[in-house]
């Protein structure tokens, strides 16, 4: 068996130690005598793994004892409208800064429940959602029930160099992209949410970091699935939680306290994504379109100029073992997202690979 080194935006690779622990318990956990996937979700050894999940969650992240943390389905885009169903409660408005395609899906999905405006928008740079909108306190309406970013920009490759001032109103920040990559200063934020399969496990798994004092005003209609209240107070089982892919999460939370925490993950990360940055910026046959100063550290974008040789090289670095290197469907191009998992090995042979590219396939 040949393991390739995947560069999908998600799901995407895990670390092969939690893989392989994994599959050493995948037939028989501890002495339950069954796989965590037969195991009943109210039983002692089930309860043992989310409530482990969710203590080594709060040390990764430092998460402070007035937030809840739940573990809930439906990806990150079920929480575009989680969101305002339960925190659009006392002005019915809210604030979003679009940078991105999903942050403009979460925007059109809240405009359902109430009045959003955006507060601001990189749609206009060129290339369209090059970088991320410099915002101040002022851009946001007083009256709003909180402000929305996309703090990881997955397709377009672009992360906030900053943390919008939004004075009292209180900032949601979907995480999905850069979650765990390195050290988040929660305090700063009212309620942050992550689908799961880029940093954290398998798909299935949906993260919400939630302070407490937003909990419990959603709208009378809001589903029972959706309601940060039912689904806090039934400690993220008001139903049948996606059990496999929690006990997959807290194999790489404990994978990441083991290396050191997420300092020591942002360390590796910025080696990671200053090596491969600092090739693009010093030849000329790509072209890395984002602002310097907004680049992501996950989803590095990049494209020859050529749409044909764009293609050729998506294909060709396929063959080699260097998988998933396309941009997303919306943009083309290439992207390599180059999450906690993917080692500075698989940065080095993409590099040696764009290299060799660009001598076989010289542009006319
Ligand atoms: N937000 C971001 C930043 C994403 O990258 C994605 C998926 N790639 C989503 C939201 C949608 O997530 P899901 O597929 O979990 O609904």
């Amino acid at each position: 068996m040949q393991r390739v080194y995947n560069f999908s935006a998600g799901p995407s690779m895990l670390p092969l130690e939690v893989l392989e622990k994994a599959q050493e318990e995948l037939l028989c956990y501890g002495d339950s005598g069954m796989s965590v996937m037969e195991m009943s979700h109210r039983s002692r050894d089930f309860e043992e793994i989310i409530e482990a999940a969710e203590s080594s969650l709060r040390q990764l992240m430092n998460i402070p004892s007035n937030y809840k943390v739940l573990f809930l389905q439906g990806g990150a885009s079920t929480q575009f409208a989680a969101v305002p169903l339960n925190l659009l409660s006392d002005h019915k408005c809210a604030d979003y800064i679009v940078s991105g395609q999903f942050s403009d899906k979460a925007m059109k999905e809240a405009k359902k429940y109430g009045d959003i405006a955006i507060a601001a928008s990189s749609a206009g740079a060129s290339p369209s959602y090059s970088t991320v909108p410099k915002t101040e306190r002022s851009d946001f309406r007083p009256d709003a029930d909180y402000v929305h970013i996309c703090f990881n920009n997955t397709i377009y490759g672009t992360k906030f160099p900053y943390i919008p001032d939004t004075g009292n109103i209180p900032l949601v920040a979907d995480i999905s992209s850069c979650i765990l990559s390195e050290p988040i200063d929660v305090t700063k934020f009212g309620l942050l949410y992550a689908g799961a399969q880029k940093n954290v496990g398998p798909a299935g798994l949906t993260i919400v970091i939630v302070r407490e004092d937003l909990i419990g005003n959603a709208r009378p209609d809001t589903p029972v699935m959706l309601n940060y209240k039912a689904l806090a107070d039934g400690k993220s089982m008001y139903n049948t939680p996606p059990c496999f892919s929690i006990y997959m999460a807290k194999l790489v939370f404990d994978w990441l306290l083991s290396i050191g925490g997420l300092e020591e993950m942002k360390r590796r990360n910025e080696r990671k994504a200053s090596l491969l940055y600092d090739y693009l910026d010093n030849q000329t046959y790509y072209t890395a379109p984002v602002d310097k100063n907004c680049r992501s550290m996950m989803n590095v974008v990049f494209v020859t100029g050529d749409p044909a040789l764009d293609k050729k090289f998506v294909a060709e670095a396929s063959e080699a073992g260097l998988k998933s290197l396309g941009g997303h469907r919306s943009i083309g191009g290439m992207r390599a997202s180059i999450y906690n998992a993917m080692p500075y090995e698989g940065v080095e042979k993409l590099i040696a690979f764009m290299k060799k590219f660009a001598v076989e396939n010289p542009k006319l």
